[in-house]
C-alpha cells in the first residue's frame, strides 16, 4: 500500500507546480478548511452554526455587506449560510453548494482524532476532509479571492453551505432553503459534490462530472396472517408468502435503460479500459443488449448504472418460536433511474411479488430528480479547464447511483452538476469511513480547478 501511496504523491508532485493557486490563497483555503474540520458538525451530536457564523464573520471582514449574507436554518444549532457575490447580472446566478455537516466519527475507530485537522504524509486527515468540507472551504476561499482581485462576473455567484445533508433534521439544508428562502438560492444551475477525479495507482485516469443521480426509495413487503399453534401448521404461512415473493424478486432484473448521461459515460469509460471490457463498454454506448448482459453479470456498479435496482435489505417476522407467524415483512431498497418513477417501480414490484397475501407499499421516497441537461457551455468549460490542468485526462459525465442534495435542486428545476476538481484513489474511498483524508496537492489543485471553472462559466461570451 505504501508504494501506491508514494506513487500517488510522486505523480501529483510532478504536475503540481503549474496548477497551484498563489501561496496566500492556498494558506487562506487551508485555514478555512482546518477551522471547518475542527468544528464538530456530526449530524446527530454536532452543530453547523459555529461554522456558518465563522464564515460570515470572515466574509464581513473581507468587505462583504451583511445584507448579502444569510445565516439561518430549521433549528438554531443547525444553521446554513448563503452569501451572494454580485456580478453584472447579464446572466442568472450560479449556485455553488457544499454541505458543512458530516457523518459522525468516533475517536476510538480512528488512528488520529477525527476532529483534529492533521497534515501527514501528503494527506489532510479529519472527518469531512473529503466529504464535504474541502469543497465548502474552497468555495469560500475562492469567493474571497474573486473579491480581492476585483473580479466582476457576468452573473451573481451564490455560495450556500448547508446543514443536515448527511441526515438529522427535520428537513433542513437545501430542502429548507428551497421552501423558506428560495430567492436567496434561485439560480440558473448549481455546482455541488457528487463527482470527482479518479486515481488508479496514483495516476489520474478520469475526471468525472455528475449530471444525474438515481432516486432512493424504500418499499415494504408485508404479509399478515391470523397465525395459530405451530404444532398444527398449515400452508398459508406469512413467512412462506414473504419468502416466495422475495425469492421471485431475487431472480428479477429491471430492463436495461440507458440515458444520455450513461451513454456518454460508457463511451468515455471505454477509453480507460482495454480488451473485451473496452469493447463491451463501447458496444453498450451503442445500445448492445448482449454487451449490457455480459457487463451486468460481472460488475455490480455498472449493472446499477444501466437499470433500476431493487434489493431486500431488512427482515422482520414471527412473534414466538412456537407460533405460526402473524406477520412477516421485508424492506426492499430501490435505486431508481432518473427516467423511471417510484409509482412505476411499485407496480413492477407488485407484479414480481405475484401474491395477493403480500402487500407492497412505498415506505420512503425521496422525490424524483431528473437528469440535468448536458449543456454545451458547461461541458465545454469542464473539458477545457480539465485539459489545461491535466492534459490527457479523460472527462466522464456520470450518474451517481447514490444521492446528494442535488436531487432537491434538480427536482425544483435547478440543474445541478457534481464538480470538485479533487482526485481520489478509486479503490480507497474513505468518505463516511475511518481515517477520512484528502491528498494535500489535490486539495490545492481542486481549489485552482474550481476557481478557473467558475471564472469561465461566469465570463461567457
Ligand atoms: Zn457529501
Amino acid at each position: 500500500m505504501c508504494k501506491v501511496f508514494l506513487l500517488a504523491v510522486y505523480c501529483l508532485s510532478a504536475l503540481a507546480a503549474n496548477n497551484l493557486p498563489p501561496l496566500a490563497d492556498q494558506q487562506l483555503a487551508r485555514e478555512i478548511y482546518k477551522q471547518m474540520v475542527e468544528s464538530q458538525s456530526g449530524f446527530t451530536t454536532g452543530a453547523t452554526t459555529p461554522i456558518a457564523e465563522a464564515v460570515a464573520a470572515r466574509l464581513k471582514a473581507e468587505g462583504f455587506p451583511a445584507s448579502d449574507i444569510f445565516v439561518g436554518g430549521a433549528i438554531p444549532r443547525k444553521a446554513n449560510i448563503v452569501v451572494r457575490y454580485h456580478g453584472t447580472g447579464a446572466h442568472k446566478p450560479i449556485l455553488l453548494l457544499a454541505h458543512i455537516d458530516v457523518v459522525e466519527a468516533k475517536r476510538e475507530d480512528w488512528s488520529t482524532d477525527p476532529f483534529q485537522f492533521i497534515e501527514k504524509d501528503g494527506y489532510f486527515y479529519g472527518r469531512g476532509t473529503s466529504d464535504d468540507k474541502a469543497q465548502a472551504a474552497v468555495w469560500v476561499a475562492n469567493l474571497i479571492r474573486f473579491k480581492r482581485e476585483g473580479f466582476k462576473p457576468d452573473r451573481d455567484l451564490i455560495v450556500a453551505l448547508t446543514a443536515d445533508e448527511e441526515g438529522g433534521g427535520p428537513y433542513n439544508g437545501v430542502e429548507w432553503l428551497l421552501k423558506n428562502k428560495r430567492s436567496l438560492i434561485q439560480s440558473e444551475f448549481a455546482l455541488n459534490e457528487g463527482a470527482r477525479g479518479e486515481l488508479v495507482n496514483g495516476n489520474r485516469v478520469s475526471h468525472d462530472i455528475g449530471v444525474a443521480e438515481k432516486t432512493y426509495a424504500d418499499f415494504r413487503f408485508e404479509s399478515r396472517n391470523k397465525g395459530g399453534h405451530s404444532s398444527r401448521p398449515i400452508s398459508d404461512n406469512a413467512i412462506y408468502h414473504l419468502a416466495g415473493a422475495l425469492y421471485r424478486l431475487s431472480s428479477y432484473s429491471f430492463p436495461f435503460q440507458l440515458n444520455q448521461v450513461t451513454k456518454a459515460y460508457f463511451q468515455q469509460t471505454a477509453k480507460l479500459e482495454t480488451g473485451d471490457v473496452a469493447a463491451d463498454y463501447a458496444k453498450i454506448a451503442e445500445g448492445s443488449e448482449a454487451a449490457m448482459q455480459r457487463v451486468a453479470k460481472t460488475n455490480a456498479g455498472m449493472n446499477s448504472m444501466m437499470r433500476t435496482t431493487c434489493v431486500a435489505t431488512q427482515l422482520e417476522g414471527g412473534h414466538a418460536p412456537n407460533a405460526l407467524p402473524q406477520l412477516a415483512a421485508a424492506n426492499v431498497n430501490c435505486r431508481i433511474l432518473p427516467d423511471d418513477s417510484v409509482e412505476h417501480v411499485l407496480q413492477v414490484l407488485k407484479q414480481v411479488a405475484a401474491d395477493d397475501q403480500v402487500v407492497v407499499t412505498i415506505k420512503q421516497e425521496e422525490g424524483k430528480a431528473p437528469a440535468s441537461p448536458m449543456r454545451e457551455d458547461i461541458m465545454k468549460a469542464f473539458n477545457k479547464v480539465t485539459d489545461t490542468m491535466w492534459p490527457g485526462v479523460i472527462t466522464v459525465p456520470a450518474m451517481a447511483t447514490g444521492a446528494s442534495d442535488g436531487r432537491y435542486l434538480r427536482e425544483a428545476g435547478i440543474p445541478t452538476y457534481g464538480v470538485q476538481g479533487f482526485f481520489n484513489d478509486r479503490d480507497d474511498v474513505r468518505a463516511h469511513g475511518r481515517d477520512e483524508r484528502m491528498l494535500v496537492l489535490s486539495f490545492y489543485e481542486g481549489q485552482t480547478f474550481l476557481y478557473e471553472f467558475v471564472k469561465v462559466l461566469s465570463t461567457l461570451p
